[in-house]
C-alpha cells in the first residue's frame, strides 16, 4: 500500500502551540506529514525562512512520522512533486473559513487529485495566532503559553544565547 503523505503548509512566523496541535492531529491521521514552511512573499517576516524551518523541526522532533522542509514557489505544484495526497490546514474560527475556502478551491483547480483537509484546533488554541505572538513579543510580553520551548528560546533568549 502506498504511503499517504500530507503537507501542512504555512508561514509559521513563528510556529505556535496551535500549529503544533494541528501537526499532532495530522500525524495521527496520515502515514507521513511534512510541515512545509513557505516563503511569505506578501509580507516581511519576523524570522528568516531558515530560522522558521529550524524551529518547526526542533518543536516537532518528538513526532516520528513528521518532517519539515522549506520551499519557495507554487504550493500546488510542489505538493504534486512530493507525491502528497492532501494539504492540511487548521481552522480556528469562522473568520478563517473564507480565506481557507478560496485557497482550497484555487489549489484544487491547480492540483485536482490533492484534497485539502481541515483540522479543528483544540479549544485552548482557538485564539492563538502568529500575529498575536509577534505583537506580544514586540512589546516585551510573556509568550510562553503560546509557543513551544524552542520558539520561546529563540525569541526570548535562553541562557547563553542571544534572542532573535
Ligand atoms: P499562512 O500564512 O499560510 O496562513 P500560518 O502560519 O499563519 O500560515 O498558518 C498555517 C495554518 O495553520 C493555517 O491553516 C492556519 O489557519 C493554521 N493555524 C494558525 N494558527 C492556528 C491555531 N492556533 N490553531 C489551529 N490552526 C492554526
Amino acid at each position: 500500500m502506498s504511503v499517504r503523505l500530507a503537507l501542512y503548509p504555512g508561514s509559521f512566523d513563528p510556529f505556535t502551540l496551535g500549529h503544533l496541535d494541528i501537526v499532532e492531529r495530522a500525524s495521527r491521521v496520515f502515514d507521513r506529514v511534512e510541515v512545509t514552511v513557505a516563503e511569505n512573499t506578501s509580507k516581511k517576516t519576523l524570522l528568516s525562512l531558515e530560522d522558521r524551518r529550524r524551529l518547526v523541526t526542533e518543536s516537532t522532533s518528538h513526532l516520528d512520522n513528521v518532517d519539515v522542509r522549506s520551499f519557495t514557489g507554487l504550493l500546488a505544484e510542489y505538493a504534486v512533486s512530493r507525491g502528497a495526497c492532501a494539504l492540511v490546514r487548521g481552522l480556528r474560527q469562522v473568520s478563517d473559513f473564507e480565506y481557507e475556502f478560496r485557497m482550497a478551491f484555487a489549489n484544487r483547480r491547480l492540483a485536482p487529485d490533492i484534497e485539502t483537509v481541515f483540522l479543528m484546533t483544540s479549544e485552548q488554541y482557538a485564539l492563538v495566532s502568529s500575529s498575536i505572538v509577534r505583537e506580544i513579543h514586540h512589546w516585551g510580553g510573556d509568550i510562553s503559553s503560546f509557543v513551544p520551548p524552542p520558539v520561546l528560546g529563540a525569541l526570548c533568549g535562553t541562557p547563553g544565547s542571544d534572542p532573535i
